[in-house]
């Protein structure tokens, strides 16, 4: 089977992609850092021949760079597309994707609970230059139906930011192809490993790879894979002008993350959805929010990542909750090694532009963790330790340590663990 072949174990077929590099420079077994602005030529019939489009060949890196390049191919062959661009952040290449195909008077067709600064491009950059977003959940067959007429881009990210909903791709992509509409993915929580948008008939395929693709917290990346066609002209037409080119460094850094893509995901996988059907029998615990949780994956979608999120009930000190956890730390972004807590009550209290934590309806109670490659057992003692230290103690329970006071008795039993 080729690398890129479609129907094998998808572990065995990204491992395949990611593990190798054949005929680098000098035998290297890793691509070399190619740290250079410029590419010098050895002849004008050279130069000539690059620039009318003879021969292609790096000339400036702002345009091609040899090690970002490799990068480039080895999504491209992960997402089961002919070519992918990688950008300087996965807004850099969510705005190029978007700006490739859209003009003004036009509309794009969104899913709702969208990542938050896509959403604000929508409502504010792309509003000015005279292009409107209509936001739905694709789950809505009528909706949908009424809106894609007339549309030039289909928008979509599943699993979406915070409520972890999942779509089925192959039919929205069917159904946008139909009514001639560019149907845009963010894949970045999925990855490539378990999810191929463009192969489900999805037209680009964009990327944070800030996050499981470098899945270090080292880079802030981007890339959009596609047909040669597509990607050809947002590397003609787009990246050029706006220059949010990615750095040789950080290609190279992200080529080292992806070698471990498959096993990263296999382990985020399976320590999330443990700690979320604990979380889920847990007293403390209203409800949660995983692709996988006492539901099915939909058609396409083959796992899920470390990312899920849920909601705590009235009796939670949510601040207390985020603050006690020891492995899980408060910061935003995730797909890294390290386990991470953001809650709601943070992106609701955010200024600055539209919030579509408020327009969206994210829960307030809700807080977004993902789990990291500490292991299941450490991460689980933390959530359960800090769950029950941040729990406001019934009435029954205060009476109770008010009387053991009185008794000269310490009222300690609410504590775990060894370091209270
Ligand atoms: C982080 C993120 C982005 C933005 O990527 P940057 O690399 O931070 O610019 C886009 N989409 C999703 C789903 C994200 O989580």
């Amino acid at each position: 089977m080729s690398a890129n072949g479609h129907g094998a174990d998808p572990f065995a077929r990204a491992a395949a992609i990611v593990a190798h590099d054949a005929d680098l420079v000098g035998d290297a077994v890793v691509p070399p850092i190619v740290q250079t602005s410029l590419f010098t030529f050895a002849s004008v019939a050279e130069m000539t021949a690059t620039f009318a489009g003879e021969t292609a060949r790096p000339v400036y890196s702002r345009g091609l760079n040899p090690t970002v390049r490799a990068f480039e191919e080895k999504v491209a062959a992960l997402e089961c597309a002919e070519d992918a661009l990688a950008f300087a952040s996965g807004m850099a290449a969510i705005s190029s994707a978007v700006l490739g195909f859209v003009k003004p008077g036009d509309r794009i067709v969104s899913v709702t609970h969208v990542y938050p600064d896509a959403f604000r491009l929508f409502e504010t950059m792309l509003k000015r230059f005279g292009v409107a977003t209509q936001y739905l959940d694709p789950a809505d067959d009528e909706a949908l139906a009424a809106s894609l007429p007339g549309a030039a881009v289909l928008y979509l990210e599943s699993p979406n930011s915070w409520m972890m909903e999942a779509h089925a791709l192959a039919p929205l992509a069917a159904l946008a192809k139909r009514h001639g509409v560019v149907t845009i993915v963010d894949n970045s929580c999925a990855t490539p490993l378990f999810q191929q948008p463009h192969r489900l008939g999805c037209d680009l395929v964009v990327h944070s790879a800030s996050k499981y693709l470098g899945g270090h917290s080292d880079t802030v990346a981007g890339v959009v894979a596609g047909s040669a066609t597509q990607i050809g002209r947002l590397r003609d037409e787009v990246l050029p002008y706006l220059g949010s080119k990615l750095s040789a460094f950080e290609a190279w850094l992200l080529l080292r993350g992806l070698r471990t893509l498959p096993q990263r995901m296999a382990a985020h996988q399976a320590t999330a959805l443990t700690l979320a059907e604990r979380l889920a029998e847990h007293p403390a615990v209203s409800a949660v929010h995983h692709p996988e949780l006492r539901r099915s994956l939909p058609p396409g979608l083959a796992g899920t990542s470390g990312l899920f999120s849920a909601e705590l009930s009235e009796a939670v000190d949510i601040a207390g909750f985020c603050e006690g956890l020891k492995l899980f730390r408060l910061g935003v972004s995730w797909g890294g090694h390290e386990s991470l807590v953001v809650p709601a009550l943070v992106t609701h209290a955010q200024a600055g532009g539209p919030n579509p934590a408020r327009v969206f309806g994210v829960p307030r109670r809700m807080v977004r963790l993902h789990a990291g490659l500490e292991g299941v057992e450490l991460l689980w003692s933390d959530l359960a330790r800090s769950l029950e230290r941040s729990t406001r103690r019934t009435q029954h329970d205060a009476e109770d340590d008010i009387a053991h006071r009185r008794a000269g008795r310490g009222a300690d039993r609410h504590r775990i663990g060894t370091d209270a």
